[in-house]
């Protein structure tokens, strides 16, 4: 089963690895406004999920403080599992959204069903990927890489099978990737780190 993945906690878990990598890149290069020692002040989660694959390292953000007083600021690294504030889990973002290249319309709409996915929610997806996403600094810089060109109506499932991979689970974590500087608006630049989902 190409989707076996999803129900798989060490799927979940990967996920978190890179989170943790890329938090710690950020919190080495210390508060982009004055450089003083970024602080863990992870604050709270409660992700709509696949129930019963996500631990508790689901229930919080990754995140720091600025330690230095007069500053404070904070200091939020981007993320492979939380796509900013939406409440479900970035892949399911994606996996709700794709039409082609994803899960099959079956499995879509069970699991639309088992997680109890609104109409207007994924209304709201399918508007966010060709408006915000499509727009969106990091896609206006990596559209370029895909000829032919890729439609913002498209989005993401066009995009997601033309990503390299061997299969969903690997183009999923390339995705994830892409999305990745777009899950916060308190840190900017490139990702620092390189996802490599061959190494779950
Ligand atoms: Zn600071």
């Amino acid at each position: 089963m190409c989707h076996a993945f999803l129900n798989d906690s060490s799927f979940y878990q990967f996920l978190f690895r890179i989170d943790q990598a890329i938090a710690a890149e950020v919190q080495a290069g210390g508060c982009p406004s004055c450089g003083g020692v970024l602080h863990s002040a992870r604050y709270p989660r409660k992700p709509r999920g696949i129930r019963g694959v996500l631990d508790e390292s689901y229930e919080s953000r990754l995140s720091f403080c600025c330690a230095e007083d007069g500053c404070r600021r904070r200091c939020t690294p981007p993320s492979v599992r939380f796509l900013g504030r939406k409440v479900y889990l970035g892949i399911l973002v994606i996996l709700l959204s794709a039409r082609e290249h994803g899960l099959s319309a079956k499995r879509r709409q069970q699991l639309i069903d088992t997680l109890e996915v609104s109409l207007p929610t994924r209304w709201r997806w399918c508007q966010w990927w060709r408006e915000s996403f499509a727009a969106s600094r990091c896609w206006q810089a990596a559209k370029a890489y895909f000829l032919p060109p890729l439609a913002a109506e498209q989005l993401p499932g066009a995009l997601l099978g033309r990503l390299s991979g061997a299969d969903l689970r690997q183009r999923l974590c390339r995705l994830l990737g892409l999305l990745a500087p777009l899950t916060t608006t308190s840190w900017s630049g490139l990702l620092p780190v390189a996802i490599d989902p061959q190494k779950m």
